[in-house]
């Protein structure tokens, strides 16, 4: 029998929608993009996410980007 290989399940792989409750870690506004470092998460907004993506992408582990939901939701009230 194979011993059981338990992966370790950080909060940060579990990642669920952004919600209202997040907030863009650089000015407070509801966060739409989830970056995943090695060393944590990053929330952005739209505008935010979209002024560091380059860099974002350069250093992400993963990058979750709800800004299709903003679109349909706030009909760019957030730009
Ligand atoms: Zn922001």
């Amino acid at each position: 029998m194979n011993a059981p290989t338990t992966l370790e399940r950080p909060e940060s792989i579990d990642s669920p929608a952004l919600t209202a409750a997040d907030r863009c870690d650089y000015c407070g506004a509801r966060a739409w993009v989830r970056v995943t470092l090695a060393s944590g998460q990053l929330l952005f907004c739209a505008h935010h996410a979209r002024e560091n993506m380059d860099a974002l992408r350069a250093v992400a582990v993963s990058i979750q980007d709800d800004t299709h939901l903003l679109v349909a939701d706030e009909a760019g009230t957030a730009r």
